[in-house]
């Protein structure tokens, strides 16, 4: 029975409430009327629920269809205005006991050389990462308790956070590690982790059961209850996502954003993001073996109908897809990217082979940050390295209702242009310090309060004679 209040993994995302909401979204798919009256609902910026998304999503009506990708950029432009956050993920280990067979970390993977970064190593990637321009990372680590404890993610991340090289420095550390109990999340939040990040993979219990045959992850309710536990720990920023083409792409939608409504509905706060990863290939894995495996044209809706469906939630997209994609989904609605990104264990401070080995996936877009940011500029957007709301207590429900009434723009915009020109100041290539200056000029006068706008630029001289981290 489907109750989105319950903290039982099949009650809140109810496998019978997904197949009725299929079967509505296809009966709808061309009723003009119903459709039309979700387009005008969206446009007030409130969201939609998985069934009303789910129509959108299945609509077959060129115009409303044409409307909907507008709509979302429109969402997008009004919300996140032209800022796109950047992030790096950074490798710990790749042991893993678990059998995911999408992924070549799996257990049974004997082609792939194991590695675990010790401290010394962790700090050479974060010093690399640094001297790139990065301030926040994504900590990736498969399940092991014998080699990746804990205690040894904790010991990681507190290594991160005291590494100051140079002008450098990592302010936000975003955890990706597998579904732990309330005690080892709230371990997490005392280190001062961001988000904390899980992925769904599916929500098909069945097809979840076996696309993960062994290990902790095979259990499907304690992996799909993990953010509930997470919450309960204190974590109030949690990043939902599911791998698109494990399973039916329409299935998966409507699961993720049932579980957006269990957070909201039982825990007073939805997710902070939602990863749109896709399938791709790797060391053991053909991306062929994957029927379900989407199409660019329909990947693109589905970011543009979760753009309106929970329009203050951020949606990230990685260096699995190529230039092309990644810049045609920022205009309907992502807002963190990956940038520079290596998949491997140890893959910033070494290029050797042995790290290219150990890559979890094959990046789609191989450009530096440095050539990134250039990108971003020239597109017209602001790449910003932002971690202000995290540092100023600005999360969960207080930075969701900030963002809500539109008042977190005033500090976005002015913090956006700031970490802006550090980056120019400390990294870029003078072609990318040339265009992003120019950028900033154009854009200072475009922060609407005179006074936060006054103290903008002030602090922008400041961070040109050698000052830093200044923050609304
Ligand atoms: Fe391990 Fe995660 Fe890969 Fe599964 S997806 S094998 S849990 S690293
Ligand atoms: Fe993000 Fe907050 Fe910075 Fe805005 S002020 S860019 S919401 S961290």
């Amino acid at each position: 029975m489907y109750n989105p209040l319950s903290k039982k993994a099949t009650e809140f995302i109810s496998n019978e409430e997904i197949l009725e909401t299929i079967e509505y979204a296809q009966k709808n798919k061309r009723n003009a009327p119903l459709i039309n009256s979700l387009i005008e609902k969206a446009k007030e910026c409130k969201g939609l629920s998985h069934r009303e998304a789910a129509v959108l999503l299945e609509c077959q009506l060129p115009d409303q269809n044409e409307e909907v990708l507008k709509l979302a950029s429109k969402i997008k432009e009004q919300i996140y205005g032209n800022r796109i956050v950047l992030f790096a993920p950074l490798y710990l280990s790749n042991y893993c006991i678990n059998g995911c067979v999408y992924c070549p970390y799996h257990r049974q993977n004997k082609n792939i050389p194991r590695k675990k970064l010790s401290q010394e190593e962790i700090t050479r990637e974060v010093i690399a990462l640094q001297d790139m321009g990065h301030k926040r990372l994504a900590l990736e680590a498969g399940e092991d308790p014998a080699n990746n404890p804990i205690e040894y993610i904790l010991e990681s991340i507190e290594t991160i956070y005291n590494i100051k090289h140079k002008n450098g420095a990592i302010r936000r550390v975003n955890v990706n590690i597998a579904a732990t109990t309330v005690e080892d999340y709230r371990k997490l939040k005392n280190a001062g982790i961001g988000t904390y990040i899980l992925f769904q993979e599916t929500y098909h219990k069945q097809r979840y059961e076996s696309l993960h045959p062994t290990g902790p992850k095979h259990n499907y309710e304690y992996h799909t209850e993990a953010m509930d536990r997470a919450m309960e720990a204190g974590i109030d920023d949690v990043g939902l996502g599911v791998l698109f083409g494990l399973n039916m792409y329409r299935y998966d939608f409507i699961g993720l954003l049932m579980h957006a409504e269990h957070l909201e509905s039982s825990m007073g706060v939805g997710p902070h993001t939602i990863s749109v990863p896709r399938i791709r290939p790797a060391d053991d894995i053909q991306v062929e073996d994957y029927k379900d495996a989407v199409t660019d044209d329909i990947f693109a809706k589905i970011v543009a109908v979760l753009r309106i469906a929970v329009p203050y939630t951020g949606l990230i997209i990685s260096t699995r897809e190529s230039q092309r994609v990644r810049e045609k989904l920022l205009d309907l609605g992502v807002s963190q990217i990956s940038g520079g990104s290596k998949t491997s264990v140890g893959g910033y401070a070494n290029s050797e082979p042995l790290d290219e080995e150990t890559a979890q996936f094959d990046i789609n877009d191989h450009r530096t940050l440095d050539e990134i940011v250039d990108w971003l500029l020239g597109l017209g957007y602001i790449p910003r390295f932002c971690t202000a709301c995290y540092r100023e207590g600005r999360t969960g429900d207080r930075f969701m209702s900030l963002a809500k009434t539109g008042q977190i723009a005033n500090c976005c915009h002015p913090n956006a242009l700031m970490t802006l020109k550090e980056y120019l100041e400390d990294y870029a290539s003078s072609q990318t310090k040339e265009r992003g200056d120019k950028v900033i000029k154009q854009q200072i006068v475009l922060i609407p309060n005179k006074k936060v706008r006054s103290l903008a630029a002030h602090h922008l001289a400041e961070i040109s004679e050698g000052s830093r981290d200044f923050r609304f």
